[in-house]
């Protein structure tokens, strides 16, 4: 028997109706986690508690926010709703109010308030722990309970992030560029639900390991073998457990390894002139992962009489697959239309969009270039420790997005 109480005090946010389990609760947002990272290392053997729960609950692919960038998808996760409702269509910005770029690592960019501060209102002990710092503030707007990074677990204090002395809490934090930042967030979720301090969480890592390794390779298998182990550790503790993606990943890169980039801004400045900006929205403080180089970018157009030539020169470049306007990508990509450019483009699944030369320093990438932000890295895996009642199975099987998640582990478990 529970040595706890949970409040099973149903809660309605962002139109809809959210029934938290008699039991810890816990949404794993493993970033940049491919399909591929789960089946090559549950082939290798490397996560035999992740094959438990997916035979005794549910192992599926669900559609990812685009662009699929991190802070698109995770507001979109714990908000329940798409980027044009979020507002946060991309990590980086031009902010319609003051026209200068932004990063959106704030949370007056959150157009909507989140499942978590609703669930803390309602009763439940809420902890959202995150690997980057970045997104702490976020993705806790209005939101009582404990909110820290794994990258700035020191600094931690009862006033800002509702804890302290998380060191000794939880041990020594690691250096955000580590595969360590993510299980720390993992062992920080397994330790706050074991003594209670904490019996609603999300928990959200980092893709600094997917940036650098594939799926095969052993570095990841490592690091997959350890999410397993504190995944097992959060199962033997009886946690309901819900786990998605923000973004998959893939390769960016020609055959000697070099990154397969076009810089669109230089491109298309010497085609149209020089009244054409490009913004890249994966934009943020960890170059080190990405080289700022994704595989969606927004283009603002001086001359808006220009942009139905542009979208036809974008459209038959080769790597480029995807080119809507304004008006339709806010449609078709749910991008809210104020903080988009003229134009929004996506390539191809081994292809990554620049501004020019200039402004990417390629020097800070380490290996080969792999990243995300297209169509290519939009499917994700969700995983259920429960199994799924009628109603949510059928949602499963028709078009589920990662941002149903905590909905799928409220509502959907028998
Ligand atoms: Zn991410």
């Amino acid at each position: 028997m529970s040595l706890y109480n949970y409040s099973t005090k149903t809660f309605t946010i962002n139109g809809r109706t959210y029934s938290p389990p008699n039991a810890p609760t816990a949404v794993i947002c493993i970033d940049g986690c491919a399909d591929e990272y789960l089946s090559t290392s549950m082939a290798h053997g490397c996560m035999p508690n992740c094959l438990r729960l997916s035979a005794e609950g549910y192992r599926g692919m669900v559609r990812g926010a685009l662009p699929s960038f991190t802070n698109v998808n995770n507001c979109a996760v714990v908000t329940g709703l798409p980027p044009s409702e979020t507002g946060i269509g991309g990590n980086f910005i031009i902010d319609h109010e003051t026209g200068e770029e932004v990063m959106t690592n704030s949370s007056k960019y959150l157009r909507k308030p989140t499942i978590l501060a609703e669930a803390s209102k309602s009763g439940r002990k809420v902890a959202m722990v995150t690997a980057k710092d970045k997104l702490r503030e976020l993705l806790t707007k209005d939101m009582h309970g404990i909110a820290f990074s794994s990258e700035k677990a020191a600094e931690a204090t009862l006033e800002v992030n509702g804890i302290e002395n998380v060191e000794k809490l939880i041990g020594a934090a690691p250096p955000i560029y580590s595969g360590e930042a993510s299980l720390y967030v993992l062992r920080a979720g397994v330790d706050l639900i074991r003594r209670g301090i904490s019996d609603f969480c999300y928990l959200t890592l980092t893709d600094f390991m997917q940036h650098k390794y594939a799926p095969s390779a052993p570095e990841s298998l490592e690091f997959y073998s350890g999410i397993d182990r504190y995944i097992g550790l959060l199962m033997d503790l009886g946690v309901v457990i819900g786990i998605t993606a923000d973004h998959g990943m893939n390769a960016k890169c020609l055959a000697d390894g070099s990154p397969n980039v076009i810089f669109l801004e230089s491109e298309l400045r010497k085609e149209f002139g020089d009244g054409i900006q490009v913004i890249c929205p994966i934009t943020d403080p960890y170059v080190v992962h990405h080289g700022a180089l994704g595989s969606a970018v927004t283009v603002y157009l001086q001359d808006i009489l220009l942009r139905d030539s542009i979208a036809d020169w974008l459209i038959r470049h080769d790597g480029i697959t995807e080119v809507y306007n304004r008006e339709i990508a806010a449609i078709k990509l749910q991008l809210p239309s104020d903080r988009i450019g003229d134009l929004f483009v996506l390539s191809g699944r081994d292809v990554v969009l620049g501004r020019s030369p200039e402004y990417h320093d390629l020097t800070m990438l380490e290996d080969t270039l792999r990243s995300h932000g297209g169509r290519y890295e939009e499917m994700v895996p969700m995983l259920l420790s429960r199994k799924l009642n009628c109603n949510y199975s059928a949602k499963a099987s028709a078009d589920p997005r990662n941002f149903d998640i905590f909905d799928f582990v409220c509502n959907g478990g028998n």
